[in-house]
């Protein structure tokens, strides 16, 4: 089965599997839980919320999509990780609400490399802004473990390649100037169904895979 292979393949290179579960009712997600996965991740956070209340209670949801600062408070009482974090104000808000909540919030900041004009994500300046600012010392309840990507949706696999280089770079440029020392800074989210060997190859700890284990009817 696919999603054997896939994890033996992680398994060689170190790295973990966040399987996409967007747009699969609960019963097909049972089956994927049943093989032992346990990160699972959605882009909406409506729908993350449906599943979560009518999934298993071990199961670690990550927020893989845009997301509003508004709806932070629906899912700070319980996701694993928020992979889109785009924003000083969507950083903040999201402390906040683990402040709330009594919880340490891990994160990942999301990059814009992508030739897609309407991808989120943050440019270099953008992130140097947001680690340099004054007040982030005083957001204690969240956990900046590292970064996320998507390359531009191509055929092009030089191209592609050239984009998860480009964050692997970005990730060691703030490894080195903002958090050494800190080893829970040590996540790249990058690679999904089309993609993810070459994301592998350049460096991803965490994949995020949704056709291919879950292949559309
Ligand atoms: C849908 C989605 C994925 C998975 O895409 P597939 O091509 O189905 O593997 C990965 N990351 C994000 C942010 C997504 O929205």
């Amino acid at each position: 089965m696919m999603y054997d292979s896939i994890l033996e393949t992680l398994n060689r290179y170190g790295a973990r599997l966040v399987a996409v579960s967007k747009n699969n009712p609960p019963a097909r997600i049972q089956e994927v839980y049943q093989r032992g996965q346990r990160i699972f991740g959605e882009n909406r956070v409506q729908e993350l919320l449906e599943k979560q209340s009518a999934l298993p209670a071990d199961i670690e949801w990550h927020l893989i999509g845009h997301l509003q600062t508004n709806k932070v408070k629906y899912i700070a009482p319980f996701v694993s990780m928020i992979h889109s974090i785009d924003s000083w104000s969507l950083l903040e808000e999201v402390n906040k609400q683990a402040v709330k909540n009594d919880r340490i919030q891990d994160v990942l900041l999301q990059f814009h490399v992508a030739q897609e004009e309407s991808k989120f994500g943050l440019k270099i300046e953008d992130a140097v802004q947001i680690l340099e600012n004054p007040l982030i010392s005083d957001l204690k309840n969240v956990r900046i473990c590292g970064i996320m990507g998507m390359a531009t949706f191509s055929d092009d696999m030089a191209l592609v390649r050239s984009e998860f280089r480009q964050l692997r770079q970005i990730f060691e440029r703030l490894k080195t100037q903002y958090f050494t020392d800190q080893t829970h800074f040590r996540e790249i989210s990058m690679g999904m169904s089309g993609d993810w060997r070459i994301a592998l190859e350049e460096g991803s700890t965490m994949v995020r895979i949704g056709s291919l284990i879950f292949p559309p009817a």
